[in-house]
Order: structure tokens, then sequence, then C-alpha cells
């Protein structure tokens, strides 16, 4: 992907069956090719492990990209239900998502996991998408930055240890704006951004990342959010697996001309 191009990644979570994935693919395929062929725009979507052949299927010779949920942080072994990092590129996945807040929250993972699996990631050459971000309790309490650095650290020694040729993609994602409606202020946004940009540079990584926003984005907050100069890629949940909301969200956000 070409260095100033702007990422959409539609995290679809547990949201879409094997028929509701058909379906998608099936209805929207040409007007999801003509959206990720966008000048400057680049999509991936990111289903359900099991939606993944269907998926890079549906979409093999075209822009649109295919990337997972989340993956194992070991190469492989005895780790029932887990699923490797190679195993997802073998079977043409390019993205992956690590440390997402959802398997923060609901399956224990630590800082530590997290950065293992992004190790896992790298080293079988799929981009990561890393996601941070503070709770509503924790930003309460002054305790952002802390928070992002705690959940940094980790992730950038796996960083210095890894391939560096590799794009890292840091999402942040404020837990109190993912799902909730809920948007971050411009103030917020920038403090947070630079912010992360600065503990990054403290330990000479910030130039092999990217930065990506998530959190509530939809139709209506896109181009704003679009405006705050330090994001480059939105990380969409709840308005991705909705085609049309989700074409709006790249139409009123994109540098380009969407076909209508
Ligand atoms: C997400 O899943 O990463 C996310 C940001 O979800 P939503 O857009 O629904 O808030």
């Amino acid at each position: 992907m070409s260095e100033r191009s702007f990422l959409y990644v539609a995290n679809w979570k547990m949201k879409m069956l094997h028929a509701q994935a058909q379906q998608f693919c099936t209805q929207h395929h040409n007007a999801l090719v003509e959206v990720a062929s966008v000048p400057g725009t680049v999509l991936a979507i990111c289903p359900s492990f099991t939606e993944i052949p269907l998926l890079v299927q549906a979409f093999a010779s075209t822009a649109v990209a295919i990337g997972a949920q989340d993956c194992g942080p070991a190469k492989t072994g005895a780790y029932t239900g887990q699923v490797s990092a190679q195993s997802l590129k073998e079977i043409g996945c390019s993205f992956c998502i690590v440390g997402h807040s959802e398997r923060r929250q609901h399956c224990g993972e630590t800082d530590e996991i997290v950065a293992h699996k992004l190790q896992a990631v790298l080293e079988v050459g799929l981009t990561p998408i890393v996601c941070i971000g503070e709770t509503e309790q924790e930003r309460d309490a002054g305790r952002t930055m802390k928070i992002l650095d705690q959940q940094l650290a980790p992730v950038t020694a796996a960083m210095r240890a890894a391939n560096p040729a590799k794009t890292v993609w840091i999402a942040y994602e404020p837990v109190w704006a993912i799902g909730t409606g809920v948007t971050p202020s411009e103030a917020q946004l920038k403090e947070a951004f630079a912010g992360i940009r600065r503990l990054l540079k403290q330990v000479g990584v910030a130039e092999r990342c990217r930065f990506m926003y998530g959190g509530s984005v939809n139709a209506s907050n896109a181009s704003q959010l679009r405006c705050e100069a330090a994001i480059e890629g939105f990380l969409i949940g709840g308005a991705s697996v909705d085609f049309q909301e989700l074409k709006k969200v790249v139409s009123s956000s994109c540098t380009g001309s969407v076909p209508a």
C-alpha cells in the first residue's frame, strides 16, 4: 500500500453467520471492489475465521484485502482452539488485528500476550493492526497516557526485535467509544495521537508505525474524524456490517470519489 493511502478496516467481529457473509459478498461484490479501488484508499475486511476462505475466494484478484481479527501467539503446537499467523497467511490473509479491547476484556489478553501475537504476525509477514485504548474509568482517573504507555511497552519491544521493514498499524480505540456511538473530541484525539507518537519516538519505532482510529466510526462522523491529521485509517466495527453505511463512511472521508 502506498505511503499516503487511507486504510479502512471492516471488523465484522462475530456478527456475520456463514449465510449472511455469503449474501454480503454476493450482493455487494462489485460495489466493494469499486470502493476498494478508489485512489488513495485501501479496504480490508476482517470476518470470523470461518468466513476467511469465503471472502478470500470472493475477492481474489481484486483490491479488497482480507484480514483476521486475531491469531495465536505461538508458531505451532498444542494450543487447542488457536489459529496461527502462518495458517492465516497460507489461506490468503494480509492483515491481522491483535489486542482488540474485546479480547483483552473477554479473553484475558494481557499486554504481553498481545506483544507475542504481534511478533507472530510480523514473523510471517502479515500486516499487524495493534489495538490500544483506555477505558472510561481510566480516562476519568487521568490515566489515559499511562495506560497507553503500559500497553505499548511490550509491543515496541517486540517491534524492535522483529523485521523492521514491516509497517505496524497502531489503532487507537478508546474503549468508551467502541460500540457506544460516542466520538472523542478533537482535543482528546490530538492529545492521544501526539502522546502515542511521542512514546513510539522515544524508543525509535515511530517511523515504522502508521496510525488509525476506531470507535463508533460511522457515516456521520467519518469526515470530521478524517480531518485529524494524525489519523491515517479507520477500524470500523458496527458500521462495517451494513454495506450502505460502510460505503458512506468511505465516500464521506476519502479523498478520491466513490462511484454512486
Ligand atoms: C471495533 O470493533 O474495533 C470498533 C471500533 O467497533 P465500533 O465501530 O462498533 O465501535
